[in-house]
């Protein structure tokens, strides 16, 4: 059979490896998400085509990462076929839910528009009737619930209505129930956060900081403008030391433009000063337009990257959990997935999670694609969700990308809104596969000098030396 050089993957500029003495290079199938560290003389080998004088066990290996493919396959529609297998074999039942279209913060780049209003009980009836109806359309293994804002625990006594039953939805039909909750974290007391972990079956929690008080009190304020950062920090610092709900999952995001990513490593010190970094997945995310501008303070796409890389560094150094290499991404987000919708507290329906309570879209809001009524609506699933489609036509710059196997495509929705969409791994990609493999080594040197053993080769598991 006749092989080539795969076109998905990204291989780093060579570097001197002191200890073994020799120039390598990471590389990094993407069509698989692995990583292989490989001499220099190999790779020359390997990017030339002179298959025939590598190592037989290493061209296996290589011809099972899919790293070496058949000469003429169509790489781009193999991905996108099982892009959308996956799709059609997702057997995940996802809502994500808007109990309220309140929220206490005024930040100042929030694209919503919040007024104080829960969602009625005949909308809750109506839901809980359509997630019965697709309960019964396919055998999903995984009901899940994504309580979402405005601010979902402003809305919690819709909550508490809504949470058992779904419990016992999942239950009658044999699913395996998930849920997390996306909060400003104002009102996450201990009381809140017990009950959300033993009565509504909260089991992820996701806060946003965006730095130390002084960063983040001049963006996420009240509405009233009160501050905000110590009480919800406080709430971030119990939550993460409760024994108790050690099975809360818990997520810090931390929102970042020119006006506050200065303070993202400063956020991360105190965090670990208070020793909950091990309990945390920290991570920072660009601003990005939310049917607004406030994606024109954001850093640019090359600052964000060159600067994400400095806290990955921190993050290591403080002892934070980290992953540096993106995993396979078949589904980019629930617009690609037919099931799953966001159901806004005005009963409407919708395939995309930044839409709703959005004055910029309309009223109606022309991406509600239904209301819980049964009432239709201007919108269509498919405006985003044959995003597959529009890149297998080569509408958007996916198709000749050799991230797009650990990217999906990103966000439809910012595609045909005219922006860049593409993840900062596209951009510093080759710093995190050095930074990973740094890592590795420092972590295996130390795991050999704490049992005074002498410095063996390694790499042997990723590399070809
Ligand atoms: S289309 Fe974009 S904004 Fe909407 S859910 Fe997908 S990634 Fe999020
Ligand atoms: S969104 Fe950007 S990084 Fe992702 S596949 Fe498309 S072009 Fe590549």
């Amino acid at each position: 059979m006749d092989i080539k050089l795969s076109r998905y993957h990204v291989v780093t500029q060579p570097f001197f490896d002191e200890i073994a003495t020799q120039f390598k290079r990471v590389l990094f199938a993407t069509r698989t998400a692995n990583v292989r560290v490989i001499d220099d003389s190999s790779w020359t080998l390997l990017e030339s085509g002179a298959l025939e004088q590598l190592p037989k066990n290493m061209l296996l290996d290589l011809v099972d990462m899919e790293l070496l493919v058949p000469s003429d396959e169509d790489e781009l529609a193999t991905i996108l076929d099982r892009n959308d297998a996956a799709t059609l074999d997702d057997d995940t039942l996802f809502f994500s839910i808007q109990p309220t279209a309140y929220c206490q913060l005024g930040c100042h780049y929030c694209g919503q528009e919040h007024r104080n209003k829960q969602m009625s009980e005949e909308d809750q009836q109506q839901l809980l009737k359509r997630a019965r109806t697709k309960l019964a359309t396919k055998a999903f293994r995984t009901f899940e619930i994504g309580w979402f804002g405005a601010e979902p625990l402003v809305g919690l006594p819709v909550m508490r209505q809504l949470a058992p039953q779904f419990q016992a939805l999942a239950e009658e039909f044999g699913c395996r129930y998930g849920s997390k909750i996306v909060t400003n974290g104002l009102a996450l007391t201990d009381r809140v956060a017990t009950e959300l972990f033993y009565d509504l079956g909260v089991r992820t929690v996701e806060i946003t900081l965006d730095g130390l008080a002084e960063f983040h009190d001049v963006r996420r304020m009240q509405k009233s403008g009160l501050p905000t950062f110590d009480k919800i920090f406080a709430n971030v610092i119990s939550l993460a030391h409760r024994a108790d709900l050690n099975d809360i999952h818990i997520i810090i995001r931390c929102n970042v433009d020119a006006q506050n990513y200065e303070s993202v490593s400063s956020l991360m010190i105190k965090l670990a000063e208070e020793g909950v970094q091990e309990r945390i997945q920290f991570y920072v995310a660009p601003i990005h337009s939310w049917g607004n501008d406030a994606h024109k303070r954001s850093l640019s796409a090359d600052e964000f990257a060159a600067w994400e890389i400095k806290w990955l560094s921190e993050k290591v150094q403080l002892g934070f959990p980290t992953s540096f290499i993106p995993s396979r991404k078949a589904i980019t987000c629930m617009a690609t997935r037919p099931h799953a919708e966001l159901i806004d507290a005005d009963g409407l329906v919708y395939n995309c999670t930044e839409v709703s309570y959005v004055p910029t879209y309309g009223t109606p809001n022309e991406y509600a694609i239904e209301h819980l009524s049964g009432q239709p609506m201007a919108g269509k699933r498919d405006r985003l969700g044959d995003f597959n489609s529009r890149v297998r036509r080569g509408e958007y710059g996916c198709p000749s990308c050799p991230m797009l196997p650990v990217c999906g495509g990103s966000c439809p929705k910012a595609w045909q809104e005219g922006l860049d969409p593409c993840p900062s791994t596209k951009r510093n990609i080759e710093q995190r596969l050095l930074l990973s493999y740094a890592v590795s080594r420092i972590q295996q040197q130390q795991a050999m000098s704490a049992t005074d053993a002498a410095i063996p080769d390694t790499e042997e598991a990723l590399s070809y030396v």
